[in-house]
């Protein structure tokens, strides 16, 4: 089972996640998440961090803002302290370790020709190779809108059975697999009270 997700900004993606999380644990082979996510909800939900593909990088790593190596680094040290209401910055930025110029989030902006996808390619690496040893495929797909449609096209183009999960934009091609118009919380608690 694959499950793919981008980002909707609700607060219940944590809990619905998890509840994936705790179902995936059952599963003979496993799961593995692709998303376009870059807040590391999936990690904190239980998900294993060697079954996640983030394709647009995570916020929770670095690199060096000028480039001056390749280098990607965790961004456990960095505590901003923030004034939410001037929607400033309070803390010294992050820094690169080698240059000591500024740090960014290791993640894919738009029309971001600096950022650095090595730890992106190396997880979707991963879930290629976990993609050629899975038999019945399952894709789960959450909230993946048509603006960006990475993860949409991702789980249209593999092999396999697709629920499409979107209150907005549920269509699929014919023939393709299952849409549900709701919620992603709703939709992923009514998919697993039927499998209790
Ligand atoms: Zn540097």
């Amino acid at each position: 089972m694959a499950i793919g997700s981008i980002s909707t900004g609700t607060p219940s993606r944590t809990t619905a996640s998890g509840s994936c999380a705790e179902s995936a644990k059952e599963l003979p082979q496993g799961v593995f998440v692709f998303t376009s996510n870059v807040d590391g909800q999936f990690q904190k939900a239980g998900f294993a961090e060697e079954c996640i593909a983030e394709c647009h990088g995570s916020i929770h790593h670095l690199q060096c803002l000028d480039g001056c190596h390749d280098g990607i680094w965790p961004a456990d040290d960095f505590q901003p302290q923030l004034d939410e209401e001037a929607c400033l910055l309070r803390s010294e930025f992050p820094l690169c370790p080698r240059c000591r110029g500024i740090a960014r989030p290791n993640i894919l902006m738009f029309g971001d020709w600096g950022w650095l996808a090595a730890s992106s390619e190396a997880q979707e690496a991963r879930l290629h190779a976990w993609l050629q040893q899975v038999r019945h495929l399952l894709v789960i797909e959450v909230g993946a809108g048509t603006n960006i449609p990475t993860v949409r096209r991702l789980g249209e183009r593999l092999p396999g059975q697709l629920i499409r999960i979107n209150p907005t934009e549920p269509e699929l091609p014919p023939g393709q697999g299952i849409s549900i118009a709701a919620g992603g919380l709703a939709a992923l608690r009514a998919i697993d009270a039927c499998l209790v």
